[in-house]
């Protein structure tokens, strides 16, 4: 099949890796007039291995990463909430990675992929829903070409998605804004530990035995915080306790913060004639359970193993959405529940909160992960 991917992040490459060797004919088109890996650092749970492994990335990424046995939960001073084991027998490696490392190892695993920069799809034709018929599209420059396939892997703000469904079907804000950054490792921070407090949370990740990514959040229902810059993290973040003074009083060194807000995107529908989304394209999801990067190599791996079990493409790309979407959907589900932790401020409901988590804080955070790592995707 002629095969075009539209998007080069990790959907979309992972989507180039996963096919490769099924004798398609694949060109991926990115709108960045270059490589650039969005993001600072990359948490992937347990469930990441399976893929990685199936996409042949494992021992790379474990060769750069950060990996660690249990996590702990804190309130705003520091004090211990909880330490989550991830150990829990079987449980595969969780670990932490810079997210450029991550992307480039991706890119090396495809040399001789064709990739096309500052290219766009501004018009595409899928009328044939049956799929049997390829898509004319025209490009951004003005270019026109026909493929068998078309993959979506442009990431929560999709433009094929837009164009094939319409404008109004847009990410869901969450009414948290987020900073994401790398640091030098705090001293005696070597373990990942997530902070929550009043309306706002606070996570530093180890990637390696030098660098910590920091992801902070705060509720911002109108999304007037992120557009003041980061200097808001100062006043923001000022209760907090532990390593973060230190990491406030360094933000202008750590520069560049890049600055986002949260959202979800629920797509009903992944497939429409010759075209099909994968990754947050289909299914944009909260950063909690920190499931992005593998649901979207999970996504890849499923695609390729519909298109080589089911000749009629229709066919493939329903049983590809048919796979894919409820294990989608309970990420969602159990990252919102776990975004409204995070959203209580009143001192009586956070104290509340707090002994909850306390006694069932490892309980419920388990069970979130347990079904993805122990039933196969
Ligand atoms: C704050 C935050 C923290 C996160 N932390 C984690 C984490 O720790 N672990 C984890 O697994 N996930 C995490 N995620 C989620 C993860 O980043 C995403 O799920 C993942 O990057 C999705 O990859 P993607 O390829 O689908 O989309 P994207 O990463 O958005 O990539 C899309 C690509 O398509 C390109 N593009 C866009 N539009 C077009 C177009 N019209 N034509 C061509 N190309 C286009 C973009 O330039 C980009 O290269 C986090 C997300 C956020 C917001």
């Amino acid at each position: 099949m002629r095969i075009l991917i539209c998007g080069g992040g990790i959907s979309g490459l992972s989507t180039a890796l996963a096919l490769r060797g099924d004798g398609h004919e694949i060109e991926l088109i990115e709108k960045a007039d270059g490589w650039r890996a969005e993001g600072a650092g990359l948490h992937l749970p347990g469930n990441a291995v399976a893929s990685m492994e199936r996409l042949g990335i494992a021992g790379q990424v474990a060769a750069i990463s950060f990996a660690f046995p249990r996590i702990r939960y804190l309130d705003h001073r520091a004090a211990r909430l909880f330490d989550l084991d991830l150990r829990d027998g079987s449980w595969p490696v969780f670990q932490a990675t810079e997210r450029a490392g991550f992307h480039e190892i991706l890119r090396r695993a495809l040399p001789d992929l064709k990739v096309i920069f500052g290219r766009e799809i501004s018009e595409i034709s899928t009328s044939d829903k049956s799929a049997k018929n390829p898509a004319a599209v025209t490009f951004n420059d003005g270019d026109r070409s026909e493929y068998d396939l078309v993959v979506g892997a442009d990431g929560i703000n999709s433009s094929l998605r837009a164009l094939l469904w319409g404008k109004e079907l847009a990410p869901v804000s969450a009414g948290f804004s987020c900073w994401r950054w790398l640091t030098p490792l705090p001293p005696g921070q070597a373990e990942p530990h997530f902070m929550i407090g009043s309306g706002s949370v606070l996570l530093v990740m180890p990637v390696s035995a030098d660098c910590a990514y920091v992801f902070a959040s705060i509720a911002d229902p109108d999304g007037t915080m992120v557009k003041q810059g980061a200097d808001i993290l100062q006043s923001a973040f000022s209760m907090y306790g532990g390593a973060v003074p230190k990491l406030l009083a360094r933000l202008e060194q750590d520069a560049p913060i890049l600055p986002g807000v949260l959202a979800q995107m629920l797509v009903d529908q992944w497939h429409q004639g010759p075209a099909v989304l994968v990754g947050d394209a289909a299914h944009g999801t909260l950063p909690t359970m920190a499931q992005g990067a593998t649901m979207a190599m999970e996504d890849a791996l499923v695609l390729a193993e519909s298109l080589r079990a089911e000749p009629d493409l229709h066919l493939a790309l329903s049983l590809y959405q048919e796979r894919r979407k409820p294990r989608a959907q309970w990420v969602q589900h159990q990252s919102l529940k776990r975004m409204g932790l995070a959203r209580l401020k009143s001192q009586p409901l956070v104290f509340l909160r707090n002994q909850l988590m306390r006694r069932m804080g490892p309980k419920v955070l388990a069970s979130g992960w347990r079904p993805l790592i122990e039933k196969a995707f």
